[in-house]
Parts: structure tokens; C-alpha cells; sequence
């Protein structure tokens, strides 16, 4: 079982409630209304958001909601392997449902992050300078620039 892929003959697979009785039977947690709240909220998300950026969205349906339980929930999803934590340019914690390999480009002038996959990169094997230093876990880049719509409203 995939997550998190944009691809649109998967997305119509997307049954998040029984991805999540899987997981927390797994994980051995209970499955409550709020935790799959917050997962079908994340794991459709795109723009890589924040905790705040998931309340927002979730308070419009489930007033009663509050910023903590996100926090946590995200935390324990964290945790699980169900979604990434991410920090880019010193920003809030930023949350990315995607768990398949891929790479980032982040806009330094509105923050959004775009998904791009870059399967050359992916077989480079690291120079031994690096590789001295300890296992390697995981390789991934990250590109800064300027979204094509900030350079329009310069
Ligand atoms: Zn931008
Ligand atoms: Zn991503």
C-alpha cells in the first residue's frame, strides 16, 4: 500500500479510514474520530502544511477541535511513519504526506513546496568524504528559488 500519491488513479483509491484502522492496529493505538480527521486532512494535502495550516482547515468542520490535538496527532503519525516532519527556511514545522521517495523545491518568497522526483539523483552514490562520516540514511535535495508567481508580482 502506497500514500500520499498525487497520482490521480491512486487517489481514487484513497480509503483513509481503512489505512488508518491498519495503522493503529499496528501501532497498537485507538482509532478515534480526531486522529482520522486529521489524517484524511493531511494526507490530501499537497502544500506540505503546517499544524496551524491543518487546524485552520479542520476547525471550519469540527469546531470543538483544538491546536494541541493536532500537534500531538501529527506527532504520533510522525512517529508511526505515516507522514514527514520537515523544516525549510527556519520556518514552523512543516508536514508532508508523501512518503515515497522525491525531492523539494522550496519558493524562499511565499514558502510553498513543490514535490519533484529525480530518479538520477536517487542512484548517485555519495563521495567517500561523506560516506566516512556514518550510514547514510537518506538522500534528498533541496532546491531554493523563486516561484514562477512571486517573480511575476515583483
Ligand atoms: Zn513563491
Ligand atoms: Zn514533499
Amino acid at each position: 500500500m502506497r500514500l500520499g500519491n498525487k497520482n490521480k488513479s491512486k487517489d481514487t483509491n484513497f480509503d483513509p479510514l481503512a489505512q488508518l484502522r491498519d495503522i493503529c492496529s499496528k501501532a497498537g493505538i485507538r482509532l478515534t474520530h480526531q486522529r482520522l480527521e486529521v489524517f484524511k486532512e493531511i494526507k490530501s494535502a499537497h502544500d506540505h502544511p503546517a499544524a496551524e495550516d491543518i487546524y485552520g482547515r479542520l476547525k471550519k468542520r469540527m469546531p470543538t477541535i483544538s491546536l494541541d490535538t493536532v500537534y500531538r496527532t501529527l506527532a504520533t503519525f510522525e512517529k508511526m511513519g505515516v507522514i514527514r516532519k520537515m523544516h525549510v527556511l527556519d520556518d514552523h514545522a512543516r508536514f508532508d504526506p508523501n512518503m515515497e521517495r522525491h525531492h523539494h523545491f522550496v519558493c524562499t518568497k511565499c514558502k510553498k513546496i513543490i514535490d519533484f522526483k529525480w530518479p538520477d539523483f536517487d542512484e548517485l552514490v555519495l563521495p567517500p568524504e561523506i560516506t566516512d562520516v556514518g550510514t547514510i540514511l537518506e538522500q534528498q535535495v533541496e532546491v531554493r528559488g523563486v516561484c514562477k508567481k512571486c517573480a511575476k508580482s515583483k
